[in-house]
């Protein structure tokens, strides 16, 4: 029984009920309704070229528990078509703060998508699509350390991938490129959550190890405490993807974990009752959000060029000779790497 009851807590730690999820989405009556925003019926958004002087379009994924962003306005839901399928969910964008902001819930509003199951290449894509050139993740997390408990944010800065189920490049053959992955996360991004964590008064710590895991089940305590002597900081489901993604599509991307309860290594808090685990859920939702609004400020005057590389990630990793790619991958790879493809 006390197995049966941990699992089902566990599971509420990571996945948000549909019914206390809904607290945190956008009210319907707010959002205007979908709009396709395609070229043409059947093909994909065509590509926005940011001009000089356009402000800053900010990208945020939000995970486990927030399906919608506090204090967007103008709130528009819609439709983005991608070459490689549809996004979680139609995307919402507003201003906040008077920059732009481009919010997708990475499981979909209602939490449908599981995390093998996400479009993590198609929600890239798409964010890259609509004109974002910054993307900030914000999921929930479990923790390694003793000193990340629950309610703690952790500004992560490096990956162990241990996903096996999942589509983690758009390039393959006819078109192969190497991007560097040394550095996953953007250091630019990383300080402006930093300090947006001080003035929001939320105890973050700045780096720390993600180790992803394929899911959707809970390690095994073998496998926590394997991970745990690895060094990791915390664990989720969705993020090393998707950082590598966002590398290839020369996106500057930062990830916020927010730690939800310790992995199932930890002797002293295996049985957690679930209202306490929803309370920091749903704290934690309220409090990302808060995050990204106080980052705002610190990315609205984007500099010319990243300094780290992350939008020039493209530059040496085309592979293919130009006479063997494959013009219907080229296609495809429009808003990723048009970049470097059409010049
Ligand atoms: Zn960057």
């Amino acid at each position: 029984m006390a197995q049966a009851k941990k699992k089902t807590v566990k599971k509420a730690a990571k996945q948000a009920p549909a019914k206390k999820a809904a607290v945190k989405q956008a009210p319907a009556k707010k959002a205007a309704p979908a709009k396709a925003i395609s070229a043409k019926s059947g093909a994909w958004t065509k590509p926005y070229i940011a001009k000089p002087g356009d402000p800053v379009r900010i990208g945020v994924l939000g995970g486990s528990g927030i399906y919608g962003m506090a204090g967007l306005t103008q709130q528009k839901w819609r439709k983005v078509s991608t070459p490689w399928g549809d996004p979680s969910d139609e995307l919402l964008f507003g201003k906040l703060d008077g920059a732009e902001l481009v919010f997708l819930p990475r499981h979909g509003r209602g939490h449908v998508h599981s995390p093998s199951e996400v479009n993590y290449r198609a929600n890239i894509d798409a964010l890259k699509r609509v004109g974002c050139s910054e993307v900030i993740s914000v999921s929930a997390c479990g923790s390694f350390k003793e000193h990340l408990p629950p309610g703690t944010f952790v500004i992560v800065d490096q990956f162990i991938d241990r996903t096996f189920m999942r589509q983690k490049s758009f390039f393959s053959t006819g078109m192969v490129a190497h991007v560097s992955a040394a550095h996953p996360v953007c250091h630019r991004l990383g300080d402006a959550l930093e300090q947006a964590a001080k003035d929001a008064g939320i105890t973050a710590q700045r780096g720390g190890t993600y180790l992803c895991m394929e899911g959707p089940q809970f390690s095994t305590q073998a496998e926590s405490l394997l991970y745990k002597s690895w060094g990791c900081d915390v664990i989720g489901m969705t993020n090393a993807p998707e950082a590598k993604l966002a590398r290839e599509a020369e996106l500057c991307y930062a990830s916020v974990a927010m730690v939800t309860d310790f992995d199932c290594w930890h002797p002293d808090h295996e049985h957690v009752d679930v209202a306490s685990v929803i309370r920091v859920l749903l704290d934690n939702a309220s409090k990302g959000q808060s995050l990204v609004a106080h980052a705002v400020k610190y990315l609205k005057d984007r500099p010319a060029h990243c300094h780290q590389g992350c939008d020039t990630a493209l530059e040496n990793a085309l592979i293919t000779a130009p006479e063997k790619r494959d013009p219907k991958l080229l296609k495809k790879l429009d808003a990723v790497a048009g970049r470097v493809l059409n010049r």
